[in-house]
């Protein structure tokens, strides 16, 4: 089969790998119809990471079923279904309390941070930026899509990391009814919180970044665009909300905002949530921030440890929640919502290309290239 396979630091090739099978009963072949390229990959992708050249990207899948093993009961040979990028087992003390984005079977070792299809540090599951992914523990992690699958891939496929993901940055802030709510980052996943947090009700939802295209989307959805590159953001939220500062937060950017040159960071994404959010407010951080450049000055850096203004976070007694995404919490009621025409995630798709253009699209979408916003890649179909 096909995959866009690592080759070193901004370099991928599409080309033959052996087929995924089906190794245990309790799996699932899928042939992949859609899979994205994430704001995560990237740091794969740039080389910050250790992934092994060789081994091939993709977390984010969409796909038909083409065959089951022995102990899979619930999901049949030819259903669409879209896989949370967790891989979890559904049975270990993780996932029975829903934790799983930190299942401790699909994780070799207690010191990871969970189990990913085609990701570093997070087991040795192969990814589907291919034609065919096998997936461990189908029952579980396959989640079943309607009638209308084939022709809305490009919303249902969302569901499989970023749109649970902008949701759980909006469920750790804890936005309500009424809210208004500041989120840092207009990528992908920033696009997703402001559309989660209008889903949940939020009066006004403004969000931060220095891309107009992406800013231009924001708004699409009723969001109000700030642009960090020619105001002061925190005095821009404040502004907004009468100088009370935002109900609650989410930070969508992760590692761009550390300046790892010094702690004196005004610009760094967490101290701005800490100044525009108000007092008592909570903090949702999705971003991630490890690891970090790795020209990096100093070590601390490089294990992601930023410094920002504790002293003022306590003072305002904020809270912050911070995470992979539990993606299976959230997806079927995201599924359903799409299903019912409530929403569609798919409005920040600027590209659906076949496999083979993996290559282009990744150096345009890691050069945040003006509408590059986010890339759907059919490995079939
Ligand atoms: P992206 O890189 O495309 O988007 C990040 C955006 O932040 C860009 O538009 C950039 O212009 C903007 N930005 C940079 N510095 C900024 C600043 N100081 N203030 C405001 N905006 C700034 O990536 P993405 O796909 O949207 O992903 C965002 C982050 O979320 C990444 O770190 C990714 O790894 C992470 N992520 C986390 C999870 C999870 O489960 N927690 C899941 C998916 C992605
Ligand atoms: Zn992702």
């Amino acid at each position: 089969m096909r995959a866009v396979v690592y080759e070193g630091p901004r370099q991928i090739s599409v080309k033959d790998v052996p087929d995924a099978r089906i190794e245990r009963p309790t799996d699932v072949l899928v042939q992949i119809t859609s899979t994205n390229i994430c704001g995560s990959d990237l740091h794969m992708y740039e080389g910050r990471t250790d992934f092994e050249p060789g081994r091939w990207f993709g977390h984010e899948n969409l796909g038909q079923v083409i065959e089951v093993g022995d102990g899979v009961d619930k999901v049949r040979v030819g259903e669409y279904v879209v896989l949370p990028f967790n891989i979890a087992c559904g049975h270990c003390k993780n996932c029975e309390r829903g934790l799983t984005n930190y299942c401790l079977t699909a994780q070799p070792e207690p010191s990871m941070a969970g189990a990913a299809y085609g990701f570093a540090d997070m087991g040795p599951w192969a990814g589907g930026q291919a034609e065919l992914l096998r997936v461990p523990w189908g029952d579980f992690n396959c989640l079943r899509l309607g009638e209308d699958a084939q022709e809305r891939q490009a919303d249902y496929v969302m569901l499989s990391d970023i749109f649970p993901t902008g949701y759980h940055a909006t469920e750790m802030a804890a936005v309500e009814p009424g809210d208004q709510t500041v989120i840092y980052g207009a990528g992908p996943v920033g696009l997703m919180a402001a559309l989660s947090a209008t889903i949940r009700g939020a009066s006004k939802v403004m969000v931060v970044d220095r891309h107009p295209d992406r800013l231009r989307l924001a708004e699409s959805i009723g969001a109000i665009p700030i642009d960090d590159s020619t105001v002061d953001p925190v005095q821009a939220v404040l502004d907004q909300t009468m100088g009370l500062g935002a109900d609650n937060g989410c930070e969508c950017v992760g590692y761009q905002a550390h300046d790892p040159s010094g702690d004196e960071q005004p610009n760094l994404t967490m101290n701005r949530l800490v100044a525009s959010v108000r007092f008592t407010g909570r903090i949702g951080t999705v971003g991630v921030f490890v690891p970090q450049d790795p020209g990096a000055s100093d070590d601390l850096a490089r294990q992601g440890r930023i410094a920002f203004d504790f002293g003022t976070f306590w003072f305002k007694g904020q809270h912050v929640g911070s995470g992979q995404a539990p993606v299976k919490r959230y997806n079927r009621r995201l599924r359903d919502l799409i299903a019912a025409g409530k929403t569609e995630p798919s409005f920040i798709v600027s590209h659906e290309l076949p496999l083979d253009r993996a290559p282009e699209a990744y150096e345009h979408f890691d050069k945040r290239e003006d509408g590059w916003t986010k890339v759907v890649l059919h490995p079939v179909g």
